[in-house]
């Protein structure tokens, strides 16, 4: 009985021990937020932009979701977060998980934070320490013998860093990047365990911090004015706007320096920056050509992270994943090269966004056909929300991080390697190094040297002279080894591109050789020979002290003009100092110095100037050289010029390059808009020089006419949108300069001011008849795009070339092509030529090509007649004048683009022969004062520091810009 009751009872043990053990499997089963999964599935327009990672949200109190911090779930139509709110979200995660940490990565431009934070499990954010650590090393294998790699390896996990928000129009990364973070923080899943276990996840959520809540509160702005015209968000962060992503070679910005403070603290392998355009979710490898100086390996990751993402989502039914076209792989501009420079891998998505919040059909034209990269393409129309953004830009991201930390030691091993790679490349691809010549202008050789020291390249000076390659080289030259783990930084910002015009159209810049753009000497060395070279490692930026020679009883102190952006400071720095500029180059005792050269008189200046003197050209590194008797040369006086730079309301990127280069250099100047001009009758009295940088959409009559709209539109801070305005605001940005500011511009250089249009903008002086005997015209061969150009002063004696020598590498952005002369002022007609009698071509007739023609029925020979021959005969030229423009006979050319076959420095070039010769800088005279056309761009996102000097030998000479012109203008 017993032993049965016994065996009776068994089951029912086991049953109640099933009934016990339930809540547990239960409870292991890890609840769903039911509110919050309900809001996704109803903000989801179509179940095939759901994923099973996404398609709930688990709950896991007392780590708070989005929604309750913030109210609502993420991707919530019509709901943007602002900065401070997407930052106390992380914040607040951080506080409550031991899976999360939340670090400052800096302020921005304008004093806002920027948050990064790390998601792995418990161990490891306990160990984070130690994983950064293992990266460092792992970055620089000179430190490690190969057995302790192996080691490291086994001991570290990979660091993937997503970026998001840099584009603040494309908004939905920094709202999605609060879900992932929670998702990754929570779910009990195998799925994100094994992500948490074999790798930290490193978040930015918002990289462009300023624009993000001015963006946010023109979209709060549109939802509430319904009725009224769209705001634009004219300003992003406060200078560069879309271009924010073409900070990587220059690092001007606050938000690159951030990112690389961040990239160095943690070398993360991957590094995902999120942007939003095109359908549906474009994952990034490009069609090529791929940048020529990253490691092979670089490049196979990318596709290998790629296609892992399209073939989990096309598996899911997911339409519209893919890769291969959009961007071509090849300029180094992109945030994305903090990771690519330093041997990591850089990506990025493109989903698609562009809308806000919005949830509207959205139709997709020719991006819905197939293509060999896109079997699966976007759907021809589609009803389209903010959720299903939210849900691909995830979905697809936690497939590229699972895909990592199921290879997570392929990925770190890889680092590794390549960082290796990086070091041998100096003896097996090489080159051995590169030398950068300090002599002829150390100053800007030492800011080609600090900026490479900001991107992590290590610098050496030389201890003594050395001979390389047949060529001497004196003690303190720099030398970049090759045999360092940011070789191919190095190499990459110092060496020529070239991109064949038939390849693939260029999605940026095609050159960048720094060297050239910064006119800094600088060679390419492959003799290994090189690194034998005694030499010391700067451990800090290179400061050159300056220093004043023979003070004593000198008359007048010289300061050769090298074109070094540090004289301009000099001018502002002693700003009642009188100064001159030498008109022609001279000798004293026997050095030379250059047309332009600065001479400071002692006796018509103030009693303490030497003394101010010194002081100063001590901390800015010039030297100053003091002289017994003044120089036998011309001279005239150096301005201290009040300049403007000018800005639209219609576009603000590229002059927000110009403001930051003055800002960097520490040059002042007034920030003005079109309405300035339109509204000031007296320009003059207020500045001297105003320079109107590049502006997209600008034809000259959208320039004038502006931004159009029956009722005001502000760009100003206001209490309800605290984030609007900045840095220039306007109750009403309707309207541009107007024909009443044209006039205003006209009398302004007529009552001696300097107009400076930079590239397009030529346009208005041209097409508003302010210059006539220039033109823009539109060769038909032409193929360049950001390219470095070689250029030639063909009047050296302008004050605009001072300090320059002959040549001077340009970037050309393939518009404007100018024509000047009689052509540009007849609208294409070469008078000159039509009245020539020298035929150039010969006519029909008897004999060969080079045979004299002979007319039948007279004598062969002609007579000869002396003054007959070529050009328009005298007796018409006296009419013809009253019919041809006055600065015909006073326009300068001052920079030419060179001969074809010098043409190219860099880059690509096709159709040489429609620039070749024509002018780069072109100044034309009206009333008092000029005009400067620059087709080149002198201030191009931080990089062509060698070409400022043009633009501010102009505004320091701005009132003797006639000096030193030529009789005869050549018209080669
Ligand atoms: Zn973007």
């Amino acid at each position: 009985m017993n032993r049965f009751s016994k065996k009776s009872t068994r089951p029912i043990l086991l049953i109640f021990l099933c009934l016990l053990l339930l809540p547990m499997t239960l409870t292991a089963r890890q609840e769903v937020d039911k509110e919050y999964t309900q809001k996704i599935l109803e903000y989801t327009t179509e179940k095939f932009f759901l994923t099973e990672l996404v398609d709930y949200l688990p709950a896991s109190p007392p780590i708070p979701n989005p929604k309750e911090i913030l109210g609502e779930v993420i991707g919530a139509p019509d709901i943007l977060h602002y900065t401070d709110e997407i930052n106390r979200y992380m914040k607040a995660v951080a506080g409550k998980s031991s899976r999360v940490m939340a670090f400052s990565s800096g302020l921005s431009d304008e004093g806002k934070e920027m948050i990064t934070v790390a998601v792995s499990d418990e161990k490891n954010i306990e160990r984070l320490k130690r994983i950064k650590e293992i990266m460092t090393l792992l970055a620089d294998p000179r430190k490690i013998e190969e057995s302790e790699a192996d080691k490291l390896i086994a001991e570290g996990i990979p660091i993937y860093w997503i970026t998001g928000g840099l584009h603040s129009s494309e908004c939905g990364s920094p709202e999605m990047l609060m879900e992932l973070v929670y998702r990754l923080a929570v779910d009990e899943k195998d799925f994100f365990q094994t992500i948490r276990k074999n790798m930290i996840v490193l978040i930015t959520p918002i990289l462009e911090v300023d624009g993000r809540d001015r963006y946010v509160d023109t979209y709060r702005y549109k939802k509430e004015h319904k009725d009224k015209k769209t705001l634009p968000l004219v300003y992003w962060g406060n200078y560069v706007a879309h271009d924010n992503n073409r900070d990587n070679i220059g690092l001007a910005l606050k938000l690159t320096e951030n990112m690389m403070k961040t990239y160095f603290e943690w070398h993360p392998v991957i590094m995902h920056d999120l942007h939003e355009s095109v359908p549906y979710l474009y994952t990034s490898t490009g069609t090529g050509p791929y940048n020529a100086w990253l490691d092979p390996i670089t490049i196979n990751e990318w596709q290998e992270l790629a296609y892992a993402e399209i073939s989990e989502m096309t598996k899911r039914d997911v339409p519209g994943v893919w890769t291969h076209g959009f961007f071509d792989g090849w300029s180094p501009s992109y945030a994305f090269y903090v990771a690519m420079f330093h041997n990591s891998t850089g990506r990025f998505y493109e989903t698609f966004g562009g809308t806000g919040a919005d949830t509207m059909v959205r139709n997709v034209g020719r991006q819905s056909q197939r293509a060999w990269f896109r079997p699966n393409p976007p759907l021809s129309a589609v009803k389209w929300s903010f959720r299903n953004n939210i849900n691909l830009q995830q979905s697809a991201l936690l497939f590229a991080l699972k895909h990592t930390a199921d290879n997570h030691d392929k990925f770190l091993r890889n680092f590794y390697l390549k960082s290796k790679r990086s070091v041998a490349k100096a003896t097996t691809e090489g080159p051995a190094g590169w030398v950068i010549l300090s002599e002829k202008r150390p100053l800007a050789a030492a800011d080609l040297v600090n900026l490479l020291r900001k991107h992590g390249v290590e610098v050496h000076r030389a201890k003594e002279e050395f001979t390389i390659e047949k060529e001497k080289y004196p003690p303190a030259s720099y030398i970049i080894r090759m045999d360092q783990p940011y070789s191919r930084c190095a190499d990459m910002l110092l060496d020529i591109q070239y991109y064949n015009p038939t390849d693939p159209r260029p999605y940026d810049d095609t050159g960048w050789t720094l060297g050239a753009l910064h006119n800094v000497e600088i060679r390419r060395i492959v003799e290994q020979k090189i690194l034998d070279v005694p030499m010391t490692l700067l451990e800090e930026n290179v400061k050159i002290q300056g220093r004043m020679l023979q003070p004593e009883k000198a008359v007048a102190f010289l300061i050769n003009h090298t074109a070094e952006n540090t004289l301009m400071n000099l001018r502002f720095a002693l700003k009642d100092v009188k100064m001159l500029a030498a008109e022609r180059s001279f000798k004293v005792d026997d050095k030379r110095f250059n047309a332009g050269t600065f001479i400071i008189p002692v006796e018509e200046n103030p009693s303490d100037m030497a003394s101010r003197l010194k002081q100063i050209v001590e901390e800015l590194g010039l030297t100053a050289h003091g002289v017994k008797s003044m120089p036998k040369v011309k001279t005239h006086p150096l301005a201290v010029p009040r300049i403007a730079i000018l800005h639209t309301w219609i576009f603000t990127q590229n002059e927000g390059w110009f403001r930051l280069a003055f800002e960097k250099l520490g040059i002042p100047y007034s920030y003005i808009s079109v309405h300035d001009i339109r509204d000031t009758k007296d320009l003059k009295s207020l500045y001297d020089v105003i320079i109107f940088p590049p502006v997209m959409f600008g034809k000259a009559q959208r320039l004038v006419n502006g931004i159009s709209g029956n009722s005001p539109i502000p760009w100003k801070k206001s209490e309800k949108y605290p984030h609007l305005g900045g840095p220039d605001s306007s109750d009403d940005i309707r309207g541009g300069m107007g024909l009443e500011g044209v006039v205003h511009l006209k009398k302004f250089i007529e009552d001696g001011g300097l107009f400076v249009p930079i590239t397009n903008t030529a346009s208005i002086p041209i097409d508003y008849g302010l210059a006539e005997s220039v033109a823009v015209i539109k060769p038909t061969k032409l193929k360049t795009a950001g390219s470095v150009l070689e250029a030639r002063f063909s009047d050296l004696n302008s004050p605009v070339a001072y300090g320059y020598d002959h040549t001077l590498a340009v970037h050309f952005n393939g518009a404007p092509v100018l024509e000047t002369g009689m052509k540009a002022a007849t609208g294409g007609i070469d008078l000159e030529a039509m009245m020539d009698s020298e035929a150039k071509e010969r006519a029909s007739g008897r004999g060969s090509l080079e045979d004299p023609d002979v007319i039948q029925g007279r004598p062969h020979k002609p007579p000869k007649i002396k003054g007959a021959g070529t050009g328009i005969p005298p007796e018409f030229r006296d009419m013809l004048n009253l019919y041809m423009p006055p600065d015909l006979t006073t326009i300068r050319v001052i920079l030419r683009f060179a001969r074809k076959e010098k043409l190219l420095v860099s880059g690509m070039l096709a159709g040489e022969e429609d620039l070749q010769n024509r002018a780069a800088v072109v100044d034309v005279p009206l009333g008092k004062g000029h005009i400067l056309f620059f087709a080149i761009n002198p201030m191009w996102r931080f990089q062509t520091q060698g070409s400022f000097f043009l633009l501010f030998n102009a505004a320091l000479n701005y009132d003797n810009l006639g000096v030193g012109k030529p009789k005869v203008q050549s018209t080669e």
